[in-house]
């Protein structure tokens, strides 16, 4: 067993975990994950739990599509020719 101690040996916060997920986690911390079994085992369920999270949002549109849809689909407002304000003019 070659155990180096290293400067940084906390583990990971929940934060943290959420960084090396996405792929951001800064190396020296990342060392931490290749080193700490625990932590190790934390990130690879938030990295799976990440992933189906993605995976969802891409199969169920309907978290904000509707949202997006009524955004762009104004609903006409009645200003037909029986709506006129000023009928003098
Ligand atoms: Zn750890």
């Amino acid at each position: 067993m070659n155990s180096t101690p290293l400067s940084d040996i906390r583990h990971l916060t929940p934060d943290e975990i959420e960084l090396w997920a996405e792929g951001l986690l800064p190396a020296a911390r990342d060392v931490h994950i290749g080193e700490c079994a625990a932590c190790r085992t934390t990130a690879e369920r938030e990295r799976k739990l990440f992933r189906e999270l993605a995976h969802l949002t891409r199969f169920a549109p309907e978290f904000g599509f509707v949202e997006r849809v009524m955004a762009k689909v104004k609903i006409p407002a009645p200003s037909g020719p029986h709506f006129r304000s000023d009928p003098d003019a």
